[in-house]
């Protein structure tokens, strides 16, 4: 897994997120690629209401797992969270997501202030 260019990848899609104080984007691979990538969404979606989200949100996890087609397989999800600097933040899957990402997910990987941790 190559952080830094996963990092550039999630930075890429920071300005979907313009205004938000949590800058959070999932990604999601599939053998070290990146097939799918999320970010917080104030927009809802059956699957945000089916798993009890508040006001039917989407978090970044989610929209990034909506957008996979083939469901089938062993996928990792690397979490990013960013401050204003950019700097790394807190970024573990909060107690609605953990679940079914600890479900679905053959590896979780997020972000904090002192580097990417692994989920054990
Ligand atoms: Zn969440």
């Amino acid at each position: 897994m190559n952080i830094e260019s996963l990092e550039a990848l999630a930075l890429k899609n920071l300005p979907l997120l313009d205004g938000k104080r949590f800058k959070h984007v999932s990604l999601i691979l599939y053998k070290s690629t990146p097939i799918s990538i999320g970010v917080n969404k104030r927009k809802t979606h059956p699957l945000a209401a089916a798993y009890k989200y508040r006001f039917h949100e989407v978090h970044s996890e989610l929209d990034a797992w909506i957008k996979v087609k083939d469901r089938c397989k062993d996928y990792t999800l690397v979490n990013f969270r960013f401050g204003h600097l950019n700097e790394w933040r807190m970024a573990r899957p909060c107690a609605l997501c953990m679940p079914w990402c600890k479900e679905l997910f053959k590896e979780i990987y997020y972000t904090t202030r002192h580097g990417m941790v692994r989920e054990v």
